[in-house]
């Protein structure tokens, strides 16, 4: 990509998916900036039109496919004046799509074409800091492996420069982010930087100031289990542990080959619980896998009770594109429709009376977000969303009393200094 012919230009940037590809957004952001160029807010406004695509499953590729045929619109009736590139994991992984919608010109940006730089930019508090691409697993049912390949992990120097320089610029909030964050370093030598180092190189930075770390795959987190728990200690992470099971039947993570058991999963979630009385455990499940009976159905439920997760992805499997699990009899739409109606409901059950067990009690939170309908958002040490209907300055941190409860997040009365 040869970024110095966007020099000058006015860009429009909008990004599709998940926290990594939010954080390659801000890497664009940043060597745009660098060039002189204006990052505009709407397209109309622009000369350049960059679409960050996500194709983790069916839906998102045609909520994608849709926002091209639009963008394309807006192209043709520019005469051509406007520029469209595409880039993240649809040019990496399903380019002929692009094609199909934008011509065999098409201008694409894989992930890997964005090297290893981590200048950032950032807006309000938070800072999102990528610190690798790709992962070590063979996931049957996953696109994001085709298109961002084996891991390659960013040097730990440069994401503590990276960090150092967006708290310098505000960033009260920073959000490590990569397909799997404790496979951080597996690709250097033995001896080398691994996740809990890299935590522990980042909290011994001075300021007040927290992380959240990203998702962290069983397989890889449980051999260095003690070690990241104990870089967890630090005040300045949140207790906040997104591990991502996928299945509650061994038989389905085998057919999945995520490579761990159930009971390595409850094992991660057991230790967490025992070491931080207050903390939030996020999974994802992926409901209807293609070989998922009714009996593996129920093993989940049965687990999601068992760990009694604050927070769930639940995803309906679609089959993607040059994946193994593609190859399989695919489950009836209805019938994963039912299975993940009574997994949602079963969840929002656990997760509202996680939450309601915690009215009345007190917590330092970080605002971090203005809230949509007024009043502000804050993070309270166990990263749950903490809505407050005061204005207060983002970044500030604040003691306050939960008031009320709902499943997904939780109402907070500010408390006078010294209540
Ligand atoms: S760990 Fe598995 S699901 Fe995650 S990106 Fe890698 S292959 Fe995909």
């Amino acid at each position: 990509m040869d970024w110095s012919k966007l020099a000058g230009k006015r860009v429009f940037i909008e990004t599709f998916g998940c926290t990594a590809n939010i954080g390659d957004e801000m890497r664009m952001r940043a060597i745009l900036k660098e060039r002189g160029c204006e990052l505009v807010k709407h397209e109309r406004d622009a000369d350049v039109l960059i679409v960050n695509t996500c194709i983790v499953t069916k839906r998102t590729e045609l909520n994608v496919l849709k926002r091209l045929r639009e963008l394309k619109r807006f192209q043709d009736e520019s005469n051509g004046k406007k520029r469209i590139i595409v880039a993240g994991c649809m040019p990496a992984a399903l380019p002929e799509l692009v094609r199909e919608v934008l011509g065999d010109s098409a201008e694409m940006l894989t992930p890997s074409e964005l090297g290893d730089e981590l200048s950032l930019d950032f807006s309000g508090v938070i800072g999102i800091v990528p610190i690798a691409q790709g992962c070590v697993c063979r996931c049957k049912y996953c696109i994001v492996k085709l298109a961002r390949g084996n891991l390659r992990s960013f040097n730990a120097e440069k994401i503590r420069e990276a960090v150092a320089s967006l708290l310098r610029r505000g960033a009260k909030e920073i959000r490590i982010t990569a397909q799997d964050c404790s496979a951080y370093g597996w690709d250097f030598n033995a001896s080398s930087v691994r996740l809990p180092q890299l935590l522990r190189m980042l909290t011994s930075l001075r300021g007040d100031f927290r992380i959240r770390v990203g998702m962290m795959n069983p397989f890889t987190m449980l051999p260095l289990l003690d070690d990241i728990l104990d870089a967890f200690t630090s005040e300045k992470v949140f207790k906040f542990f997104h591990v991502p099971v996928q299945s509650g039947s061994d038989k389905v993570l085998r057919d999945m080959n995520r490579c761990y058991k159930v009971a390595d999963f409850v094992e991660i979630v057991d230790k967490i619980r025992s070491m931080f009385e207050y903390c939030t455990i996020s999974t994802d499940f992926i409901i209807g896998y293609p070989t998922e009976t009714w009996e593996d159905f129920l093993a989940s439920l049965r687990l999601l009770e068992r760990v009694r997760a604050e927070k769930v992805n639940i995803t309906r499997f679609s089959p993607r594109p040059g994946t193994d699990a593609a190859k399989l009899k695919d489950m009836l739409e209805r019938e994963k429709k039912r299975r993940s109606r009574i997994f949602s409901e079963a969840y929002r059950r656990i997760a509202y009376e996680q939450n309601k067990a915690l009215e009345g009690r007190i917590f330092e939170v970080l605002v971090t977000e203005r809230g949509k309908k007024g009043g502000v958002v804050a993070r309270d040490p166990a990263y749950r969303t903490v809505i407050l209907k005061d204005e207060i300055p983002l970044g500030s941190f604040c003691d306050v009393r939960v008031r009320e409860a709902r499943s997904t997040y939780l109402l907070g009365e500010v408390l006078a200094t010294g209540e």
